[in-house]
């Protein structure tokens, strides 16, 4: 039997896939930047499945390259356009496997999609926090995979942060049963973090048990306008204290990128009366009733409004209207496809240096360019700032995009100055793989390339992505 029928007889009836139209939407990646090229398409139902593929295509020398929602920014989950590639598709694993309310633990396969666990948790009366825009898309294994952030890390952490245990098929097939649903386990090295945020270059993981919390009864959404850049971080510093660390989410949306919304995406609007250059989508939640963060959040935000640090705010008054104000931060998202062509930063400083890192990279960029406009929005709380760049108007968007390399280096090179990340939350894969040779130690390097090679001695797990 030549191997591809050997796939198929392993995976059974719709397990394995081999023609290019069937094949196409695993090999183009969601920003359509990508384009790769597979013998196949494998789609497990279970580990034993996973790690017998795993072991086939090992043995047999060819690339495997996982893959979950595929809702990933830097070409990490599709093959590379040369070579022998097997896509491996979790997608088919996507049980909960159990839910342990009283240790406040879910276990999950890697397939699940991020909503349904969210669901599954909420079903139990639990919070599973990890939220991002494509939570109705994404996959456990992809988020675990990207260590992915979102619009709650402030509070509660990113994916990292959010695991116990996990299970893992390694490159020869062997499977890692890590499942452990303890919250303390000081027995040897922590493997799991190994694999969590390699993009998928140490192995696939097929589960993982994550910690859950206690649902929110009360929400405070709120939208501000804020006075300056410094009155941000101001804000941000009292809004934790005040409230006994119940900030969950503080956004930031400059002018520019609501004015894009409101000339774009259906359904965006001014939430205030008069136009301003800095604004803040804040978030407080407590999971007891009667917390009285309301009256916390009026009162701060009075006083913030007394001291000059806001120049307005609003706080919803219904579930229905926070809904709106979350709106608008993901309508500033969609309106970037839509105004021209886009050179996209996802960066990352110490938080206090946030106002410093945006005037110097704004400043930067339109002295290169003059005209292009910059919507540099996001987890403002983590410091994490989606630092992106939208063409000039006139400017035809291939001479733009012609600019990718030199406004990458513009822009990653003050992030190093500022002790930052050239990539917060999206990942290396494709993307950033040149470049974080240059802003990452020499040692760090060295030490990524021995752990690879001892985990993936044929380099067969997801070549060309990370290192
Ligand atoms: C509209 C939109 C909004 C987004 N917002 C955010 C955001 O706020 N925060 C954020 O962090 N990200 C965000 N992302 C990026 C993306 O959604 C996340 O990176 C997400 O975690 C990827 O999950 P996925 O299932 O789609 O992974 P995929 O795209 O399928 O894979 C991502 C990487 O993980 C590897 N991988 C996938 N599954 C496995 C596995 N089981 N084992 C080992 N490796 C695996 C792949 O090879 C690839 O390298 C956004 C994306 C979109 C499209």
């Amino acid at each position: 039997m030549d191997l591809l029928a050997t796939f198929a007889a392993l995976l059974g009836s719709g397990g394995f896939i081999a023609d290019d139209a069937a094949m196409a939407p695993y090999l183009l990646d969601w920003r359509k930047l990508y384009q790769g090229k597979a013998i196949g398409v494998a789609r497990p139902r279970n580990t034993a499945e996973l790690a017998a593929t795993v072991k086939l295509a090992g043995d047999a020398g060819i690339a495997m390259v996982p893959q979950s929602g595929n809702t990933g920014l830097v070409g990490g989950g599709v093959p590379l356009p040369g070579g022998r590639s097997l896509v491996i598709s979790l997608e088919r694993m996507n049980r909960v496997r159990s839910i342990d309310p009283a240790n406040y633990t879910i276990t999950v396969e890697a397939g699940c999609i991020l909503q349904h666990v969210q669901q599954a948790a909420e079903a139990a009366d639990r919070l599973f926090p990890l939220s991002l825009t494509a939570e109705g898309s994404c996959r456990i294994g992809g988020n675990l995979s990207t260590n992915a952030g979102g619009i709650a890390v402030l509070h509660y952490g990113n994916m990292r942060d959010l695991v116990l245990g996990l299970e893992v098929v390694l490159p020869d097939g062997q499977v890692w049963d890590g499942l452990r649903a303890l919250r303390k386990d000081n027995t040897g090295y922590d493997l799991k973090h190994l694999f969590i945020g390699a993009e998928g270059t140490l192995g696939i993981i097929s589960a993982a048990v994550l910690k859950l919390f206690p649902r929110p009864r009360e929400r405070v959404t709120a939208f501000a306008a804020a006075a300056d850049l410094p009155a941000t971080l101001a804000l941000l510093g009292r809004l934790r204290a005040a409230s006994g660390d119940a900030l969950t989410s503080f956004e930031y949306i400059p002018r520019i990128s609501l004015a894009l919304a409101l000339e774009y995406v259906s359904g965006s609007f001014d939430p205030f009366e008069t136009p301003h250059d800095h604004y803040l989508l804040i978030e407080l939640s407590s999971s007891s009733e009667g917390s009285g963060l309301r009256a916390i959040a009026e009162t701060a935000l009075a006083q913030a409004m007394e001291d000059g640090l806001l120049l307005d705010a609003t706080i919803a008054e219904s579930e229905a209207q926070a809904k709106k104000l979350w709106f608008l931060r993901e309508a500033i998202v969609e309106a970037q496809r839509p105004a021209g062509a886009g050179i996209k930063h996802d960066v990352a400083v110490p938080v206090a240096s946030v106002p410093d890192f945006l005037s110097e990279a704004i400043a930067a960029v339109g002295a290169r360019l003059p005209g292009v406009r910059v919507l540099a929005f996001g987890h403002l709380g983590d410091g994490n700032i989606h630092f992106n760049l939208c063409q000039p108007r006139e400017m035809p968007a291939a001479d733009f995009l012609a600019m990718t390399g030199e406004f990458n280096r513009l822009v990653h090179d003050i992030v190093a100055r500022h002790a930052g990340s050239i990539s917060a939350e999206h990942g290396i894969g494709q993307l950033r793989r040149e470049e974080i040779r240059r802003y990452k130690p020499a040692v760090e390097l060295d030490l990524m390339a021995k752990v690879k090679a001892a985990l993936d001695p044929r380099g067969l797990m997801n070549p060309g992505k990370v290192i």
